[in-house]
């Protein structure tokens, strides 16, 4: 899978990996509705230590055989240098968390291996400092690196973060990084997802990382900004249209001048 090339790439999935019954839903929902990885987080690094802190190595075995299942590759955390052997042989694409954009022993140890890393921009972190951040990996002989903006704090509070449309456009022109805008954690907002996921295609974002839970109410962790997967089939659905408009598709294996071809 290319990513960072004219096919634009949706990551999909629960903010964390519940339960065997939980993430069948998910994965099933996102794979239908056109989803090309499933995203679930087995360590999660929450704000109080007494919250669900994710399932750990059972969870990533959920999440392994639920991608298997419907043939989507995965993205997950790795919060921790002890969590790369485990997470490393197992995950797609490793996740390195907005808290956690500065853990240069952990972006120095990523760098160390040959697996896509999506980094996430931190929470007050300027475009500078990600790109720094990002450089660590790149430093390290792990060219597989992508930018993922996820709203940053600023005085606003109407949304959980404020979304920086701006600095994926600035990334795009500056850097050869491929640019992933994750509209959930931006807003914190369902509603907000869909216009955010279609501005977030628009300005030239090479894909999206979006939280869908098949019960947002009962979400473990995040479910007041989780996505129902009936919302997430229709946004995948309008997506095409505004792609269109900036000369982009969504994913395929094949590209889809090929596979209108074998029509
Ligand atoms: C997440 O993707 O669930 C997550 C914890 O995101 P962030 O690091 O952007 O807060
Ligand atoms: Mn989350």
């Amino acid at each position: 899978m290319e990513v960072g090339g004219p096919g634009f790439v949706v990551m999909a999935g629960p903010c964390a990996v519940e339960g065997a019954e939980q993430l069948e839903l998910a994965a099933r929902a996102v794979a239908q509705a056109g989803a090309h990885l499933l995203r679930g987080g087995v360590f999660k690094p929450r704000t109080s230590p007494y919250a669900f802190q994710g399932m750990g190595e059972p969870g990533l075995k959920l999440l392994v055989d639920a991608g298997r299942r419907h043939g989507l590759p995965i993205i997950s955390e790795v919060m921790e240098t002890e969590q790369l052997p485990l997470m490393a042989q197992h995950s797609d694409i490793l996740q390195v968390g907005a808290r956690n954009m500065q853990n240069f022993g952990l972006l120095r140890a990523l760098g160390k291996l040959r697996k896509p890393v999506l980094l996430k921009r931190g929470l007050s972190a300027t475009v500078q400092e990600w790109l720094n951040a990002a450089e660590y990996i790149l430093a390290g002989g792990n060219e597989q690196v992508m930018l993922c903006e996820r709203g940053i704090r600023t005085f606003e509070t109407a949304m959980r973060n404020t979304l920086d449309l701006a600095a994926v456009a600035w990334a795009k022109e500056r850097t050869h990084l491929p640019v992933i805008v994750d509209p959930s954690h931006a807003t914190g907002i369902p509603s907000l997802i869909a216009p955010m996921s279609l501005a977030a295609a628009a300005c030239g974002a090479d894909g999206l990382l979006i939280e869908v839970h098949p019960r947002p109410e009962q979400a473990l962790c995040d479910g007041q900004q989780a996505m129902s997967p009936g919302d997430f089939a229709t946004l995948m659905q309008r997506l095409p249209g505004v792609l269109a408009a900036v000369d982009r598709h969504l994913w395929t294996p094949a590209g889809p001048a090929q596979i209108a071809g074998a029509r």
